[in-house]
Parts: structure tokens; C-alpha cells; sequence
């Protein structure tokens, strides 16, 4: 597991962090997720990985504070994991077994996740929700949108798309759209986060616009866990 900063546009502050997963194959490379999930989620490889993903991810939050560091660990779920009924059970489970407060975990769904299963994912998503983590709908704007849902399903976080931060800067209608959603979701109170953001024009745009928290390379890429600690306290690069 690696994991990426997600920081506070305003105070430059390191906020949160995502738990995204790595594999190393037999002859040392790396194999990209985009690559292994989607083998994963037709072979159902997906649930005893999920399950152990939000399980490391949780003990990493959890040794990160018993270092002083308290920051909130978001973790994906995939759409199989998130039709799973035995979801909201592991969740519970892991967050026991780990002693982390639920508060501190966040889960990132993407848009077309909960559009697919959109009739049961009302009832899922309130189930995740009492239990008290929060909820990120994640590569917003990539989706089939109903924006009704915005409304009904109890949700803290859009992640706009790295789509449209890259073009937002080339493309009036990019940048149109990021702006429209910055809006939807605070009249929403929605916090929004922008993925996939590498220069600090893209940065500036975004502070301007009124986003709340940025994430991407121009701050760092997904690292170890001790170079997170090391961006905490104090070594950390342009905010
Ligand atoms: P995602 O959830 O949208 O994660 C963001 C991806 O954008 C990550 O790719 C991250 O490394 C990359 N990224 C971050 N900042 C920048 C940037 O400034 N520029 C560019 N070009 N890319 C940036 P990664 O780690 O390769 O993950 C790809 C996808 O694989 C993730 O997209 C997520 O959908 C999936 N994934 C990763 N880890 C897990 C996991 O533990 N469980 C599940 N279910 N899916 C995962
Ligand atoms: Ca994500
Ligand atoms: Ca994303």
C-alpha cells in the first residue's frame, strides 16, 4: 500500500490521506491498479483484497497515531465490494479489531459504482453512514449523473475527476464544469476535492474557484508510510 496526501487548499495543511494499493509482481515490477482491479472484480479477488486493504489501511491510521499523526485515511471500495451485503459488517468489524474512531475513515465509491446498483445504494449508503465513517463519491463527473441523488444519499466528499483538472486551464468548457461542481457542492455543503492536480496554475485556479482540498503530484505523489510522517512534520514540498 502507498498512500497520497490530500491537502487543505487554504492552509496548505496535509489533511487526509488515500490508501491506494500496489503489486509487485515475481520479476519486481509494478503493476499498476488500473491494471489488477478490474482481473480482480471479475475473478471476485476483489473481496479478500478489499478486506484486506481497509484492514491495513486502518492499522496504518492507527499506528500513524500512536505516533501523533491524526490524519483520515480514505480508502476505495469497488463496486462489487460495495453490492457486497456483508459490507457494512466488515467495516464495523475492522474498525473494532483496529480501535480506529470511525470518524477517521472515509470510503471512496466511484459515481458509476453507485449509479449501477442506484435502487439499493440509498439503503447502503446509510447503513456505511451510522456507522460513522464518512463517504466520497469518487471520479465525479465521469458517471451517468442524477444529480437527485446528490441530494438523497448521505454523502460528505466529491472527488472531481482528474479528467477535468487537466483540461480545466485548456478547455472553457473544463473549466465550466469544475466550477459548476465546486458550487453544486457547497450549496450542497459537500466538501469538494480535486484529483490529479500537477501544476500550481491548476492549484491556484482551484483555490480561487473555492475547492477545499487538492490532491495530486504538483503536492506529492502516493508514497510509503513514513514519508507521509516526514510531510507532517514539517519536511514536506510546495504547499
Ligand atoms: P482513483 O481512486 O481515482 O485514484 C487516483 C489515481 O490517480 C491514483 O492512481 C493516483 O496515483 C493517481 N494520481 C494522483 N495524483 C495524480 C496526478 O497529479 N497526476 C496523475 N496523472 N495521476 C495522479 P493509481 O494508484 O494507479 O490507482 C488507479 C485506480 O485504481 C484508483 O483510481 C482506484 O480506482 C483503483 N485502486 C487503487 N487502489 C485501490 C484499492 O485499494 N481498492 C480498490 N477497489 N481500487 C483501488
Ligand atoms: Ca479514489
Ligand atoms: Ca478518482
Amino acid at each position: 500500500m502507498v498512500y497520497q496526501p490530500l491537502v487543505d487548499l487554504q492552509s496548505g495543511k496535509l489533511v487526509s490521506v488515500e490508501a491506494l494499493l500496489r503489486w509487485r509482481n515475481e520479476r519486481g515490477d509494478i503493476i499498476s491498479p488500473a491494471d489488477f482491479i478490474p482481473v480482480a472484480e471479475e475473478t471476485g479477488l476483489i473481496v479478500p483484497i478489499g478486506e484486506w486493504v481497509l484492514q491495513e489501511a486502518c492499522l496504518q491510521a492507527v499506528r500513524w497515531r500512536q505516533q501523533g499523526v491524526e490524519l483520515q485515511m480514505a480508502v476505495n471500495l469497488s463496486a462489487r465490494q460495495f453490492r457486497d451485503r456483508a459490507l457494512a459488517s466488515l467495516i464495523k468489524h475492522t474498525l473494532e479489531v483496529s480501535q480506529l474512531p470511525p470518524e477517521c475513515l472515509k470510503l471512496e465509491i466511484t459515481e458509476t459504482a453507485v449509479m449501477e446498483n442506484s435502487l439499493e445504494a440509498a439503503t447502503i449508503l446509510q447503513e456505511l453512514k451510522s456507522l460513522g465513517v464518512g463517504i466520497a463519491i469518487d471520479d465525479f463527473g465521469t458517471g451517468y449523473s442524477s444529480l437527485a441523488y446528490l441530494r438523497r444519499f448521505p454523502i460528505n466528499q466529491l472527488k472531481i475527476d482528474q479528467s477535468f483538472i487537466h483540461e480545466m486551464l485548456v478547455h472553457e468548457d473544463s473549466a465550466a464544469i469544475v466550477r459548476s461542481v465546486i458550487s453544486l457542492a457547497k450549496a450542497l455543503q459537500l466538501q469538494t476535492v480535486a484529483e490529479g492536480v500537477e501544476t500550481e496554475a491548476q492549484r491556484d485556479f482551484l483555490r480561487a474557484a473555492g475547492c477545499e482540498l487538492m490532491q495530486g503530484y504538483l503536492y506529492s505523489r502516493p508514497v510509503d508510510p513514513v514519508n507521509i510522517v516526514g510531510m507532517v512534520n514539517g519536511d514536506s514540498l510546495a504547499s
